[in-house]
């Protein structure tokens, strides 16, 4: 999702790399879950994120649609899921009556990162610390640490690939006919998101491990094909 705003109004004005330290720990959200809350359509879910939505679920994407977990929106051109905040609460669907994570192993990247952000430019991304957002004290940790993502460097490759790669269709996209446009948003969705990942390991390593390599080949195909 393209924002178009000043960094400075929302950030305190600093680029962060996964090896620095930054204001984010918020000591496990002890007591708030705000940004559990209102968020509507923002939390925008790529195939690793549904892929581990449906590992912790036991289902499938389709599943995840029928059961409210999530919905479809047209985001800059493109079909895409985001978490599907509930209209009458404006909670996550995933927030139990405790007002902790139930999904916590197998949140969303964008749940990981919170309050960071990634800023997209010149074919790479940074972290950015928004500062508007959370209301707790936070202390100081590494980046990678506070994202608690596994297999690091194959993931952040994945965030930056997939990312550029829906900016490069999307340009694309601008100036093709309405039908084609129609045809490559469904491929898009079924081939990365509706077609399931055969992977049956539970274990995050292995489970993310061959949820890359099965990616990959598809994203080949993708490039060539959309791109
Ligand atoms: S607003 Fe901050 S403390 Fe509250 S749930 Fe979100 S990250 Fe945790
Ligand atoms: S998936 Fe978990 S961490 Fe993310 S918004 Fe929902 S309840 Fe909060």
């Amino acid at each position: 999702m393209k924002r178009n705003i000043d960094l400075n109004e929302i950030t305190d004005g600093r680029f962060y790399l996964l090896d620095d330290m930054v204001r984010a720990d918020c000591r496990d959200c002890v007591g708030c879950s705000k940004c559990c809350h209102e968020m509507v359509d923002t939390i925008l879910l790529d195939p690793l994120d549904c892929f581990r939505l449906s590992m912790a679920l036991s289902c499938s994407f389709d599943d995840l649609i029928t059961g409210e977990k999530i919905e479809l929106e047209l985001i800059d051109g493109i079909i895409l899921p985001h978490l599907k905040f509930q209209q009458n609460t404006g909670c996550c669907p995933f927030l139990n009556h405790l007002g902790r994570c139930d999904i916590h192993a197998f949140r969303p990247g964008f749940c990981r990162m919170f309050p960071l952000g990634r800023y997209y430019s010149k074919r790479t991304f940074c972290y950015i610390l928004q500062t508007k957002e959370c209301p707790k004290p936070r202390t100081k940790t590494k980046v990678s640490k506070w994202i608690d993502t596994v297999l690091l460097p194959q993931n952040q490759k994945f965030i930056n690939d997939w990312h550029y790669f829906l900016e490069d269709l999307e340009n694309q996209l601008l100036s093709c006919p309405p039908e084609t446009v129609r045809q490559a948003q469904l491929y898009l969705l079924h081939t990365f998101y509706r077609t399931a990942y055969s992977v049956s390991d539970k274990i995050p390593e292995t489970a993310e491990a061959a949820f890359y390599q099965e990616f990959y080949k598809r994203f080949e195909k993708a490039q060539a094909l959309l791109v």
